[in-house]
């Protein structure tokens, strides 16, 4: 639970800074919230933190999402490839601006395989959105490569990965857009919240423009006199979101650190076990720790393992089966049952030849999830927790 574990404090005297001017909206009321500007701060501290020039704060990951392929220009008529193993917003964020997600298959790292783009491009594409799924980095160097070989836009779906790295660049900076997701569930949390990343001013200032109703938050006149040049939406973060993401942020670097030694103390019981491997990380300094993913030689044995540890009371997932991250098993999605009545984008002539979500096409997923076990690592592991988990462990592996 990453850190929701760690709320205390630091985040209640964040949040009283705000409670105390009452303002609780990040524009305008210059003179009542006497220079307390949470939202703004974080957006700052955070772009330093990851080394990029831009960071707007939005309400969610999946609207960091939306307005990042908006102001890439993502549209109908735009197939945007993305790996079959991420979670549902990826795609939904790439319909809602009215383009076409592609499902491309995955490496051994997990996350979106570069050498499956060029199989799974076609005259529409515009962009690929690789997904660093469950705190680790995907091999960003080679897909970007790819991606510049054939003019496709990148943008980074860290929702899972935040404070994570490859070779000493943090994820997120190195498409030309990043996003992160700040729900409970993530590393950093601010309740609901997410974050945008990008190095073009142009990018930013269009996804800043977008996400607030087309303000263009001309610091030298009132609110109601800002001046707008399109149209927009209101995914705006609040103070109080600001607040909390500020304290939880300070905390992050030493929040993974116990994460990986966490993970490792785990790691290292599971090792002595017969037949595992672990999932390639293409650089493992880069690695957040919230999960540690094992796999085995097959399916069976998987579940055998599954099973014998959820009987001594610890979870393990196989995404394979899993509901919402896995895009063989999003049965709304596959029968394209948009809330809309119309199926828009998908039945827009403009989305032009019908896009297919096969298992075949996708054989690298379809072996890897299905022997892979993922379990959570937390930041608090008290001895109990962990002689629980071990025992777990060496009991499932006398039954495989
Ligand atoms: C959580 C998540 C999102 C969406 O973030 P929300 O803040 O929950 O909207 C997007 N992509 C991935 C990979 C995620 O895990």
């Amino acid at each position: 639970m990453a850190g929701a574990e760690l709320i205390g404090k630091e985040e209640m005297k964040q949040v009283m800074d705000v409670l105390k001017t009452g303002v609780l909206m990040r524009y305008g009321f210059d003179k009542e919230r006497k220079g307390i500007f949470k939202v703004r701060e974080l957006e700052q501290e955070f772009a330093k933190y990851c080394g990029a020039k831009y960071a707007l704060g939005v309400t969610s990951g999946s609207s960091a999402l939306k307005v990042a392929l908006t102001a890439l220009d993502v549209g109908p008529g735009d197939q945007v490839i993305c790996p079959a193993f991420t979670f549902l917003a990826t795609y939904e964020a790439v319909l809602e601006v009215g383009a076409i997600p592609v499902m491309a298959d995955i490496d051994e790292s997990l996350n979106l395989d570069p050498d499956d783009i060029e199989r799974k491009l076609t005259s529409s594409t515009k962009a690929v959105i690789p997904v660093h799924m469950c705190g680790a980095p995907a091999r960003i160097d080679k897909i970007l490569k790819v991606a510049k070989k054939h003019k496709l836009l990148v943008l980074e779906d860290n929702a899972q990965g935040c404070g994570g790295s490859f070779k000493g660049k943090k994820l997120g900076t190195f498409g030309q857009m990043g996003i992160f997701s700040f729900d409970y569930y993530k590393t950093l949390t601010t309740g609901e919240g997410g974050m945008i990343l990008t190095d073009s001013q142009k990018l930013y200032q269009r996804a800043d423009w977008y996400h607030d109703h087309g303000h263009d938050h001309n610091p030298k006149v009132s609110r109601a006199m800002e001046g707008r040049s399109i149209l927009g939406f209101n995914y705006r973060m609040n103070e109080l979101q600001g607040a909390v993401g500020l304290a939880q942020l300070r905390k992050l670097d030493g929040l993974i650190a116990e994460q990986k030694k966490n993970k490792q103390a785990i790691k290292d019981v599971l090792a002595q076990v017969k037949g595992v491997k672990f999932r390639k990380i293409p650089d493992p300094a880069g690695d957040t720790a919230t999960f540690l993913a094992f796999n085995f030689p097959s399916e069976t044995h998987a579940e055998k393992f599954q099973k014998a540890m959820a009987d001594k009371g610890v979870d393990a997932v196989i995404f394979k089966k899993n509901a919402w991250h896995y895009v063989p098993n999003w049965e709304h999605f596959l029968a394209k049952s948009t809330a809309n009545s119309k199926k828009y984008p998908f039945a827009d002539p403009i989305n032009k030849g019908a896009v297919k979500y096969d298992r075949k096409s996708i054989p690298q997923a379809e072996d890897l999830l299905g022997r892979t076990l993922v379990i959570g690592i937390s930041v608090k592991m008290p001895k109990e927790r962990f002689n629980k988990i071990k025992a777990a462990i060496e009991k499932a592996a006398d039954v495989l």
